[in-house]
C-alpha cells in the first residue's frame, strides 16, 4: 500500500500521492526567471526585498556572537574544502560496497577515507545543512538561530572564506553565512535545468584555490543527486539505462506536466509497473552518483595540483528513497524516515603536504571510520582540520581525533522536527 501523505511540491495536484512532505524544490531555489536580469526586475522585486529582510534578521540574531576562534598553527598555509552533497545515499556508492561500480574515480583515489556509519541529523536540506554548519544538536536545535556557523568561525580565525553554490539561493540562513564570506557565488540556474551541473562550481573554486590567501575555507554547496536525477548528469554519464531520459511508456508518469491525468498510485499498485519505475529511478539515481564521483574526484585533483597542505571533506546532507521496500517510499523528508534517508556518505581526503605535517592524521581517520556518528561531527572536525582552537572545542566530536565518540544509539529529527532515534 502506498502512503498517501500530502505532498507540498510546487504543483500539488499532480504529485499528491507521493509519501513525502514539504521539502520542496520550489522552496530551495528561486526560479531561473527570478534571478536573471531583466526578468527578475519584473517578477521578483518583492521577493528579493523580503529575502533581504530575512537575511538582515538572521544577521541581527547572531551579530554579537563570537566563538573566540584563533588559528593555532605555525604552518604557513592550510586549505580546507567542504563539499556539501545533496541527496546522497550511502549505499549507492560503489566505494561503500554497492554492487554497481558507481565510484570508479573515488575507489581508485589514494588517501581518501570513506566513513561507513554516518547519519544525517535530519532528512531534508533546510534542516540538515544548518545543523551541519552550526553547533546545534537535536536536543538543542535553537542553537543554530543564535550562534554563528563554522564558516564564521573560520573567518574569525583569519581564514579567507568562499561560498560557491548552485542551490539554496533564497535560504536566509545560508545566505546570511555566504554574504559574510570573503567571496560568494551562486550559479543562477534552476534545479529543473539540465545545465545546472555541479562541475560548473569548479570554475570558481579554481580561482579561490590559486589566490594569495594563506588560509582558505572553500564551501561547495552542490546539487548532487537531487530529483530529477537525469538532470544532474550529461548524456555521457548515462551508464545505466533505461533512465528517466529514455523514451519509455513510464517516463511520462514522472513528467506530470506532460501527462497530468495519470494516477500514479493506481499504476504503481501493479507490480510490473512498480518494478519498471524502480528500474528507471535507480538507473537514473546511480548515473547521478557516477557524476558525483566525477565531481568530487575533479575537486580533489584541482586541490592536489596546488601542492599545499589541504583537506577535503564531502558529506551528504541526507539520503533518498527509491521505492526500496513494501512501503514504496520515494524521495526524502518522509514522515516514516527510512534508513535510506539518514545514512549518508562522508569522505575525507588529505594532501601529501598535509600528511607530512600531520603524520598521524590518516591513522586517526582510519581508526574512526567505522564509529557510529551523526553529521553533528562536522563542526568540530573542520575546526581540527583547519587548526582552529576555541574554548568550547570538543575532541569527542572530531573525526580527526582519537577521542571521537561512537554512539550505539543516535538521535536526530523527524520530518515534523521532533526528536527521533535514527534508523540504522
Ligand atoms: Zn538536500
Amino acid at each position: 500500500m502506498i502512503g498517501l501523505t500530502y505532498v507540498d511540491l510546487p504543483d500539488k495536484s499532480k504529485w499528491r500521492i507521493f509519501p513525502i512532505h514539504n521539502e520542496t524544490i520550489g522552496n530551495e531555489l528561486l526560479s531561473y526567471t527570478e534571478k536573471v536580469f531583466p526578468l527578475n526586475l519584473f517578477l521578483s522585486t518583492g521577493r528579493i526585498i523580503h529575502l533581504r529582510k530575512d537575511i538582515k534578521q538572521e544577521e541581527t540574531h547572531v551579530n554579537d556572537f563570537s566563538f573566540g576562534a584563533t588559528y593555532n598553527s605555525s604552518e604557513e598555509e592550510t586549505t580546507v574544502v567542504l563539499i556539501i552533497g545533496e541527496t546522497a545515499r550511502y549505499s549507492n556508492f560503489g566505494i561503500n560496497g554497492y554492487t554497481r561500480p558507481t565510484t570508479p574515480h573515488l575507489s581508485q583515489r589514494s588517501h581518501l577515507i570513506s566513513f561507513d556509519s554516518v547519519y544525517s541529523i535530519a532528512n531534508l536540506t533546510t534542516v540538515s545543512v544548518p545543523f551541519m554548519l552550526s553547533r546545534a544538536t537535536p536536543m538543542h536545535p535553537e542553537i543554530y538561530t543564535h550562534e554563528k556557523s563554522i564558516v564564521d568561525a573560520f573567518s574569525e580565525a583569519g581564514y579567507y572564506t568562499a561560498w560557491l553554490a548552485n542551490q539554496s539561493f533564497g535560504n536566509p540562513f545560508l545566505m546570511r553565512i555566504s554574504e559574510n564570506c570573503d567571496y560568494q557565488h551562486y550559479i543562477p540556474t534552476d534545479v529543473k535545468n539540465h545545465d545546472n551541473l555541479d562541475i560548473r562550481l569548479l570554475d570558481y573554486a579554481q580561482n579561490i584555490m590559486e589566490n594569495d590567501s594563506k588560509q582558505k575555507l572553500i564551501v561547495l554547496h552542490s546539487l548532487g543527486c537531487h530529483f530529477k536525477y537525469n538532470l544532474r548528469y550529461p548524456d555521457s554519464f548515462r551508464y545505466y539505462q533505461p533512465d528517466l531520459s529514455s523514451e519509455t511508456p513510464l517516463k511520462d508518469i514522472l513528467n506530470p506536466d506532460d501527462n497530468p491525468d495519470i494516477h500514479l498510485k493506481e499504476l504503481l499498485e501493479k507490480t510490473d509497473l512498480l518494478e519498471g519505475m524502480r528500474e528507471l529511478l535507480v538507473n537514473s539515481y546511480d548515473n547521478a552518483i557516477c557524476y558525483t564521483d566525477y565531481f568530487i574526484d575533479s575537486t580533489i585533483s584541482m586541490l592536489d595540483a596546488q601542492n599545499k597542505p589541504a583537506v577535503l571533506i564531502y558529506i551528504g546532507d541526507h539520503g533518498e528513497n527509491l521505492l526500496d521496500d513494501e512501503r514504496h517510499l520515494f524521495l526524502h523528508a518522509t514522515y516514516q524516515g527510512s534508513v535510506y534517508e539518514y545514512h549518508v556518505p562522508l569522505f575525507v581526503w588529505t594532501s601529501d603536504e598535509y600528511r607530512t605535517l600531520h603524520p598521524n592524521v590518516e591513522n586517526n581517520l582510519q581508526a574512526n571510520k567505522s564509529k557510529s556518528i551523526t553529521s553533528m561531527v562536522l563542526f568540530h572536525s573542520l575546526m581540527e582540520a583547519g587548526h582552529i582552537s576555541y574554548p568550547q572545542w570538543d575532541a569527542s566530536l572530531s573525526i580527526f581525533n582519537p577521542q571521537l565518540r561512537s554512539d550505539s544509539v543516535l538521535y536526530g529529527l523527524d520530518a515534523n522536527l521532533k526528536l527521533k532515534q535514527l534508523p540504522k
